[in-house]
């Protein structure tokens, strides 16, 4: 399958995970990663992030394999980003712990010209501050993709509004959709959302799937029914990245919010992440034809 590039900001992290069951330190996470892995399996992609000189040799070896140009993946003195969460039993809702930015901090990318002219674009969760700088050095009007959480619709509204103006497509979660809004319909949300500029809103709710509204239409799509749901951290981003590659590879709007679901749920198998390394061909296929069977539009 041939594929536009897409270059990908967002955070690359240790992440301390708490569940009701089990509890895991300095996992190699953040939101760049996980969409890395997931639009990394079919199309080519350039991350944009900056990790410490205590990242893991793990965490290299998974950007190499998912990448295909490290050019803007940077190196420097100092901390990983951290971010700890702890899940109730649920596994749909979390309370974040600590978010420690470390290198982030001073994180201030000048692109190189590979990542400037890609053809896509996916602003996955950080601060809007830098999702408007990356946007703002692209050279070749990237078909633009962005997520964001609670944290940016509290703190940085104006910047965060701005992103969401100049983006095609947003991704959000429903109590985000909710915060942004101040509508409780989802309905009545996405009409509020598409107001502020881009052409499609995708909320995702967790374990009950997803829908996209646009002008044109509304599709909903489900999720794979994983039998032992063991860390949810990240699907969303892997749901992303899923979505992302399947645009930029040229599948329709369906099918790549089905890759994005189906790449997700196998992300919730393991902490981490480590099933999504795991997960064979055959394996993905099957889950996008039971996902399949979900879709109404
Ligand atoms: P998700 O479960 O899809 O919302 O993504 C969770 C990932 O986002 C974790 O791996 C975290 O490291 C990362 N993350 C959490 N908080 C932030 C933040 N404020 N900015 C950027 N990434 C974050």
């Amino acid at each position: 399958m041939s594929s536009h590039s897409i270059s990908i900001v967002g955070s690359v992290a240790l992440d301390t995970i708490e569940t009701p069951f089990d509890r895991r330190k300095n996992l190699i996470g953040g939101s760049a990663t996980y969409a890395t892995v997931s639009a990394g399996r079919s199309s080519p992609v350039y991350p944009v992030g900056v990790v410490g000189n205590d990242f893991p040799q793990e965490g290299f070896e998974i950007f190499r394999k998912y990448s295909a140009d490290l050019s803007d993946f940077q190196v420097v003195s100092g901390s990983t980003f951290r971010w700890g969460g702890k899940y109730d039993h649920t596994m749909d809702n979390r309370e974040t712990l600590f978010t420690e930015l470390g290198v982030y901090e001073t994180f201030s990318p000048i692109l190189s010209q590979k990542c400037r002219n890609s053809d896509y674009l996916f602003l996955s969760n950080i601060h809007p501050a830098l999702q408007l700088s990356v946007m703002g050095q692209m050279e070749e009007s990237p078909v633009v993709i962005v997520d964001t959480m609670n944290l940016w619709i509290e703190t940085a509204e104006e910047q965060l509004f701005e992103v969401i103006k100049g983006c095609d497509i947003i991704l959000i979660n429903d109590s985000e959709a909710e915060l942004l809004s101040g509508q409780m319909s989802l309905e009545k949300a996405a009409e509020i959302i598409l107001k502020l500029g881009p052409e499609k809103v995708i909320i995702k709710k967790g374990s009950k799937g997803c829908v996209l509204f646009s002008d044109k239409n509304v599709i909903s799509v489900g999720i794979f029914p994983v039998k032992n749901v063991v860390d949810t951290t990240g699907a969303g981003d892997t749901f992303g990245g899923g979505y992302v590659t399947g645009l930029a590879s040229g599948l329709g709007e369906t099918e790549s919010l089905i890759l994005g679901s189906a790449l997700a749920s196998a992300c919730v198998e393991d902490f981490g992440v480590q099933a999504l390394l795991s997960l064979k061909n055959e394996e993905l296929i099957h889950r996008q034809i039971i996902i399949r069977d979900s879709v109404s539009s």
